[in-house]
């Protein structure tokens, strides 16, 4: 099936009428992230992808966990906070969806369903657009990625190549379903040569985890350190990271307890009762950082935790670049 490209915004016109809120890449003051699709939206389809992650429709940067208090008798209660609208996020790039997929296997594998996350995946449609035009910072095909396919959305679109239509492929059954919506705007024609595309940007992974199993002491970890300033930027553009803290606000008889993201690269994130502090210093954090995306991850999800998106190489103020890191482990 095909969507002409001149038919996307009469499609997100009306998705947007529908009981789903639709969430698409938008600049929004002065960044790009997914925003709610509504009138004088600033669309960014053009983006190879948004500066912040869509990480926050399933795991927002603040999420109220539940409200508690006292009654008129004096008589305690908790009220969950129910969140239960449908989202579709159109417009996800295939390594934002392998982001989701890592979120996924911690959030809801290994025994752990977790209790804020679960419900809104459930219902959450994913749209994802294959890269025809990867940035200099992409390299998502060397973390086991592609930047044309994303297998575990539950719809694809690709570009043809003559850029007037993208081809739609539904992978899952949800997908399939969602189809029946778009129908007044697909045609059944078959799709012409597809569009696709390459990181110029490549690291190896060969060997990378065998070799950090080993590197726990290595004066390398002081050497990168030295340049970090712990702004904590890295984590919380990556789209994979997914820490966050517990705190509450109470007022005089009520209060909430929510969650928000937090950042292993502050001193504050390892800080224990009684002032002990595993990670006071900036060098055990930085190597927790670089050894959580590319060996505890995989030790315990048998993945990589970083996408290859290249958020944090673009972002980083100091410019401590995770591919020169994985160059710079393969040459020892
Ligand atoms: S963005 Fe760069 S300087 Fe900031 S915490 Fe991350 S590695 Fe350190
Ligand atoms: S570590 Fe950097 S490149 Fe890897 S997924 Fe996170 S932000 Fe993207």
């Amino acid at each position: 099936m095909l969507l002409a490209k001149d038919q996307l915004a009469a499609l997100l016109e009306q998705l947007s009428k529908g009981s789903a809120r639709l969430y698409v890449p938008a600049r929004v003051d002065a960044t790009t992230r997914f925003a709610l699709f509504e009138p004088g939206i600033k669309t960014a389809f053009h983006l190879v992808n948004t500066t912040l992650p869509p990480k926050d429709l399933l795991f927002p940067q603040t999420q109220k966990m539940y409200r508690y208090g006292f009654d008129e008798q004096g008589i305690p209660y908790i009220d969950p906070v129910h969140d239960d609208d449908e989202v579709i996020a159109f417009g996800l790039r295939p390594c934002d969806m392998a982001s989701i997929d890592c979120m996924d296997a911690v959030f809801l594998t290994k025994g752990y369903e977790d209790e804020f996350y679960a419900p809104r995946r459930k219902r959450l449609l994913t749209v994802v657009i294959g890269c025809t035009a990867p940035a200099q910072t992409c390299f998502c095909d060397s973390m086991a990625g592609d930047a044309s396919t994303a297998p575990t959305a539950d719809i694809q679109l690709n570009e043809t190549a003559d850029g007037s239509a993208y081809a739609v492929l539904a992978n899952t059954p949800k997908g399939e379903a969602a189809l029946t919506d778009w129908s007044g705007f697909l045609s059944d024609a078959k799709a012409p040569e597809l569009l696709h595309a390459e990181c110029s940007l490549k690291v190896s992974m060969e060997g990378i985890k065998q070799k950090l199993d080993t590197m726990y002491e290595h004066p390398l970890w002081e050497r990168i350190a030295k340049k970090c300033v712990t702004c904590g930027a890295c984590t919380y553009v990556c789209p994979t990271c997914h820490c966050f803290d517990i705190s509450q606000e109470n007022r005089m008889k009520e209060g909430e307890r929510f969650r928000s993201w937090d950042s292993c690269m502050f001193s504050s994130y390892t800080l224990m009762a009684g002032d002990h502090n595993p990670r006071a210093d900036k060098m055990p954090r930085v190597r927790q950082r670089f050894l959580h995306k590319l060996c505890f991850f995989e030790d315990r999800y048998g993945r990589s935790l970083c996408v290859g998106c290249g958020r944090c190489v673009e972002k980083c103020p100091v410019a401590l670049d995770i591919t020169e890191l994985i160059d710079e482990i393969g040459a020892l």
